[in-house]
């Protein structure tokens, strides 16, 4: 045959083939999904409210420890719920750290509101609480209970700590400074199911807590999330908001303008499958962190999240930050080699006071989000990543300086 020569020199100067790619977090379902998904058509619950979804909210409390749950169509609706149930209201200010998916931010925009951006601290890459109680001594006025924002004049009615990459924030702490000025505290736990805070669940740490299930969270529903709330007042009130504000069913009456936020049912029997996975996919989490923080913490200019004494992180994502002057070169660097390799990583996002969808939102003094922002790089951790290719994101690591 007179092509196989010139064939096998096209082959000679072939480049590899590509090694498969190493994701950052995509969802681990399975058989017991599918199942669930199959009973619930079987059992003619697809779109609507039923009994389904009901137990998922059951187990959704009991997995939690809160008296109640509303399950939602997005994390992001339910923040939307959730800052509505705790009476966020139009023209008010909400304190959110700077360092968070824009949806924090935009739950509060919804509203009508307006976050007030703070720094977060290096340590977790938590909001600093520090700064936090300094920014209402000095940037607040109360009178007959209500917490002003000196510099605008608008009522400050809300915190909403977010636990990051899912190590829970220190709640006793900002519990405290919201009781002293009369503010609710909303938290948002997207990242942090099956968390722990002084042996509490992440997202029932505030009187209400929110969850996500989206494709990339610790578990999912085919997206998804929910609001949790020890307070029955809450939970009603999320619930008939979620639901277009119907007053009557029959009638169809709605006392006010509501949303169309509920979860369906197919989407609560996946959710319901994956709760039950929940415990193994933490330890899977840890191991996947332990891992990365064993083999490459000897790198100079290279660090961790530390996780504290009070707290267990979901390990959402590993995180590593990196100095470029020690490590040799930067995290977006980095992140270009390891693309080269067929391996995703991810920066965080960019600081809210920064986002173009937040211009004009007043800001403390921010710098540690800024320095987080440049230096971190998120690297794959998807429950289902195998020993060999975390091998190879941490070869590749560690040949990138
Ligand atoms: C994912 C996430 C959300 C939003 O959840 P969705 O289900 O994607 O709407 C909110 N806050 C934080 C911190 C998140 O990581």
């Amino acid at each position: 045959m007179s092509g196989a020569a010139s064939d096998s020199a096209v082959e000679g100067s072939r480049p590899e083939p590509a090694p498969p790619r190493v994701s950052l977090a995509v969802p681990s379902v399975g058989q017991a999904e599918a199942e669930a998904v199959a009973e619930a058509i079987g059992g003619g619950w697809v779109a609507g409210v039923g009994p389904i979804l009901a137990a998922f909210e059951r187990d959704l409390a009991s997995r939690f420890s809160t008296e109640h749950a509303v399950a939602a169509s997005s994390g992001t609706a339910a923040l939307h719920l959730a800052l509505a149930a705790v009476g966020v209201k139009a023209g008010d200010a909400v304190l959110v750290p700077s360092l968070t998916f824009v949806a924090t931010a935009n739950a509060v925009r919804y509203l009508g509101a307006v976050p007030i951006f703070l720094d977060v601290e290096p340590e977790f890459g938590l909001l600093d609480v520090g700064r936090l109680r300094h920014f209402l001594f000095r940037e607040s006025w109360i009178l007959g209970g209500v917490c002003r924002h000196r510099a605008t004049g608008r009522r400050i009615r809300a915190i909403l700590p977010v636990d990051l990459l899912g190590h829970p924030v220190d709640m006793d702490v900002i519990t405290e400074i919201a009781r002293e000025h009369g503010l609710a505290v909303v938290e948002d736990a997207a990242e942090a199911a099956g968390a722990t805070y002084k042996g509490r669940a992440a997202g029932s740490l505030a009187e209400v807590g929110v969850l996500s299930f989206n494709g990339n969270k610790i578990i999912t529903a085919g997206g998804g999330g929910a609001v949790l709330t020890h307070s029955a007042a809450f939970a009603e009130r999320a619930r008939f908001l979620a639901t277009q504000a119907r007053s009557d069913a029959v009638e169809s009456r709605h006392a006010e303008v509501g949303f169309n936020y509920r979860l369906s049912s197919v989407q609560a029997a996946i959710g319901r499958a994956q709760l039950m996975k929940l415990d193994g996919f933490l330890d899977q989490k840890r191991r996947i962190h332990d891992r990365y923080a064993a083999e490459l913490s000897d790198l100079p200019g290279l660090g961790f999240f530390a996780e504290a004494s009070w707290a267990r992180s979901s390990f959402w994502l590993t995180c590593v930050r990196i100095d470029p002057g020690r490590f040799g070169v930067s995290s977006r660097e980095l992140m270009k080699r390891l693309e080269e390799r067929n391996i995703e990583s991810r920066p965080f996002w960019e600081p809210l006071h920064r986002s173009k969808a937040h211009a004009g939102a007043a800001a403390d003094d921010i710098r540690v989000a800024d320095e987080l922002w440049e230096q971190c790089l998120c690297l794959p951790s998807s429950v289902a990543v195998t020993d060999e290719e975390q091998g190879r994101v941490i070869g590749a690591i560690r040949s990138a300086r």
